[in-house]
């Protein structure tokens, strides 16, 4: 029978309900899931590490580091890791992760509940049978498995905040379905060389939406000396204000003359920047802005901060930024 790690971080999967809403509950913890659920022992040994209790969005980035190191420390003893994580930052994590543990040869499948465990209408149950399932597969990489589907954990994003079916990879194939069996879909990835952990995250990262009237003043306030990259938030395939008071391009310009980096995503879900199809785009390349492709803002903010962790060199970051690290991204040519 395979070995399945459990690890609690928190979210509503480890609440209950209070009042007119949910809060953080002890007895929700993932040892007290387990033994609600006693079938789970039927599909697999599992072991459980209370790691941390958090809303997710009380996360940062030493969580994220943390819990590599969790999976690196108990990796030769388990054949599979399931991580209870909040909706809310389940993506960040996700994508983080992807980058941290390299050559991941065993799932890590992340997952969690729009509603508690105790309620009585809730989804916990059916992800977690559904992840400590996917997670004696033989898949190889990090996923985030929700109702009834399993994504490539840096091609997520929350999409819904109400609805069961919370969360989509708006460009990348659904990796499994679960019904009465579980169906894959496409190749699964696999790995090449030896598993290792490398964790390290700057945070001194600024994502900037683009709206319009933006006032540039504001942005004037921003210190940038105390900043190594913009992620924009543009809108469609790359385009922001070009004209007048409310061109962005002599912000973008400060940027770089200070060596901050600026990279361009996109605030709709589908479909990849292109920054050669318009003319702000354009402008924005002649001028060293780089492209985020088909990222996922989650996926674009922490590659961003985990590149600026390993390299000093803007280059080098700038090079590792627009390549796929851990198929993050698809990369063509005229992006
Ligand atoms: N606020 C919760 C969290 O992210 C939401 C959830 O888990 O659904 O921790």
């Amino acid at each position: 029978m395979k070995k399945i790690l459990l690890i609690q971080t928190g979210g509503t999967i480890a609440m209950s309900a209070k009042g007119e809403g949910v809060e953080l509950d002890p007895e929700a913890w993932s040892s007290h899931l387990v033994e609600q659920i006693p079938q789970l022992n039927q599909l697999a040994e599992i072991h459980t590490i209370p790691l941390f209790f958090e809303d997710s969005s009380d996360l940062n980035a030493s969580h994220w580091d943390q819990l590599s190191h969790c999976i690196e420390d108990n990796y030769d003893n388990f054949d599979g890791f399931v991580v209870l994580h909040g909706t809310d930052t389940m993506a960040y994590t996700a994508s983080a992760l992807s980058f941290t543990l390299q050559n991941l040869a065993k799932p890590v499948i992340f997952t969690g509940s729009q509603v508690p465990m105790s309620s009585l209408r809730s989804d916990a149950r059916r992800n977690l049978i559904n992840s400590i399932e996917m997670a004696t597969t033989g898949l190889q990489e990090v996923a985030i498995c929700f109702n009834d589907h399993v994504y490539k954990g840096n091609r997520s994003t929350k999409l819904s905040i109400g609805d069961f079916d919370a969360f989509g990879s708006p460009n990348y194939p659904v990796i499994a379905e679960i019904g009465l069996n579980i169906e894959f879909h496409g190749q699964p990835e696999s790995t090449k060389g030896p598993f290792s952990v490398q964790t390290g995250f700057n945070n001194q990262v600024f994502v900037l939406t683009v709206h319009p009237s933006l006032d540039h003043r504001i942005l004037d306030c921003l210190n940038l000396s105390q900043l190594k990259a913009v992620i924009v938030r543009s809108f469609g395939s790359g385009n922001f204000p070009m004209k007048g008071e409310f061109n962005l391009l002599p912000f973008f310009k400060k940027c770089l003359q200070h060596d901050v980096i600026v990279a361009i995503v996109s605030q709709a879900d589908f479909d990849a920047v292109d920054m050669t199809k318009y003319p702000a785009g354009r402008a924005a390349l002649d001028c060293g802005v780089i492209s985020g492709a088909d990222l996922t803002l989650e996926a674009a903010l922490t590659k961003m901060m985990y590149l600026l962790a390993q390299y000093s060199d803007t280059d080098r970051i700038r090079d590792n930024f627009i390549k796929a690290l851990a198929g993050e991204m698809t990369v063509r040519s005229s992006q």
